[in-house]
């Protein structure tokens, strides 16, 4: 178990980082960090994650009231994360960001779906995407927590992504393998088109991912 100035550490360091890719521009996105199974440590509203401070981060128990009565407001998205924790309660860590490749695609109607990229098949499974709705709602926290309970990671229509993780760096690293494939797509859109993995490979890639304990649920459809 991370203490809470490990865990404050380990935010302010991955705000930096999404922050410098460009997925947090302005104050968009937020991360959030289970201390225990009581508290979570979570991303303020309204500052820019690429420049936090350890002490800006707002502690908050399961249904979002603050541990500290004077504590800066918490994340926009809060309902989104406490759905997500709820809904997947083996989860310790979660990220939402504006990745600019996810949202293209999103924008475009590229579904990240396809089974194209061999390790997104093999470590994400598919990725699926959470119907639009308003931001900072918790019609937008209900809309994802059918979808994140089956899958680790999803594209939010015209919005971002959301990514889980049993650390904060498992969430980071899908974060970056979603925005990745998404890069992908927009490039090979742009070359001429996206051509599907082959069904064959993609079962042979699902076989593998099975026997290392990857659940058929969040799996492509062939
Ligand atoms: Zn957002």
């Amino acid at each position: 178990m991370l203490t809470e100035h490990e865990a404050r550490a380990l935010i302010v360091a991955a705000g930096r980082h999404l922050f410098s890719l460009g997925w947090l521009p302005a104050r968009a996105g937020n991360i959030s960090l289970a201390l225990d199974d009581r508290w979570l440590l979570t991303t303020p509203a309204g500052i820019c994650k690429g420049h936090l401070h350890p002490d800006d981060l707002v502690v908050v128990d399961r249904e979002g009231r603050p541990r500290e009565p004077l504590a800066a407001p918490a994340s926009t998205e809060l309902a989104l994360h406490l759905a997500v924790y709820r809904v997947r309660p083996a989860v310790r860590a979660c990220v939402h960001t504006h990745a600019p490749n996810v949202i293209a695609c999103s924008v475009a109607g590229v579904s990240l779906e396809t089974p194209v990229l061999p390790e997104v098949i093999l470590t994400l499974g598919r990725i699926p995407t959470v119907p639009y709705a308003m931001t900072g709602t918790s019609a937008l926290a209900a809309a994802v927590e059918p979808v994140i309970a089956y899958h680790d990671a999803a594209v939010l229509e015209h919005h971002g992504t959301v990514a889980v993780g049993t650390t904060l760096a498992e969430a980071v690293e899908r974060t970056e393998l979603m925005e990745h494939a998404a890069a992908v797509l927009v490039t090979a859109q742009s070359l001429g088109g996206i051509r599907p993995l082959a069904a064959d490979h993609v079962r042979a890639l699902l076989q593998l991912r099975r026997s290392r304990g990857g659940r058929p649920e969040s799996e492509p459809r062939l």
